[in-house]
């Protein structure tokens, strides 16, 4: 019997790094790499940046549009970020969930604990960390999409977000991408493999007890 069958449960898996620490290409590869796990792609309302794209990034919504939703308990979760808000829409996480899939969420702080606090046998929760601050304040300049302000604003808030590590299941350092992204592959693995997860071992040994040998 195949564990990638319909009788292993998913799992929603949360990653939170302050910005600048390289979550986004991480979860991407990870994404890429694996045919059962989808990323969530969440409703926002901030404007898209250069090189973003609807639908595959986030989905571009004005804040009525927002609110109707929320409205509608359209929402898994959300929260307003740096003056905008963001939501984890429900429906396509609970279809994969379903499916026996698993669902990838690039959220913040307060949004994967309200997830884990909705969901807590289903969810894993994952931090990265920088190297240093020193590096990630270099990253985020280097990227140039935010002014001081808000960069000054993302190194407080991440200061507040690291103190927080230990309400986390893995804590990752993110120093060399390689090996940060095979640890999280690791994790991902070692998490479907988990007894509870794989509802098919119990029908299966009772088949093996039932050998008559
Ligand atoms: P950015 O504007 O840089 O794309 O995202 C700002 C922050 O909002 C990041 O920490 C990102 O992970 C978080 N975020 C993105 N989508 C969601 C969501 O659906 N819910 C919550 N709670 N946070 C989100």
């Amino acid at each position: 019997m195949s564990s990638s069958s319909q009788s292993t449960r998913g799992i929603l898996l949360m990653i939170v790094a302050p910005s600048g620490v390289g979550k986004t290409s991480l979860t991407r590869r990870l994404v890429a790499d694996h045919s059962d796990l989808h990323l969530s792609i969440s409703a926002t309302t901030r404007q898209p940046r250069p090189g973003e794209h609807e639908g595959r990034d986030y989905h571009f919504v004005d804040r009525g549009m927002f609110d109707a939703m929320v409205e509608d308990d359209a929402f898994l979760e959300w929260a307003e970020v740096y003056g905008n808000r963001y939501g984890s829409p429900r429906t396509p996480i609970m279809e994969a969930l379903e499916r026996g899939e698993s669902v990838l969420f690039d959220i913040d702080y307060q949004g994967a604990m309200t997830i884990h606090a909705k969901v807590p046998d289903d969810s894993v929760l994952v931090y990265i960390l920088p190297p240093s601050l020193a590096e990630m304040s270099r990253r985020l300049h280097a990227r140039s999409q935010d002014s001081e302000e808000v960069i000054a604003q993302r190194i407080a808030r991440s200061k507040d977000e690291v103190s927080q590590w230990s309400k986390f299941d893995y804590v990752l350092l993110n120093e060399d991408f390689d090996q940060a992204y095979s640890d999280l592959a690791h994790i991902y693995h070692a998490e479907r493999l988990r007894r509870s997860r794989n509802l098919w071992i119990a029908p299966f040994v009772d088949g093996l007890m039932a050998e008559d040998v």
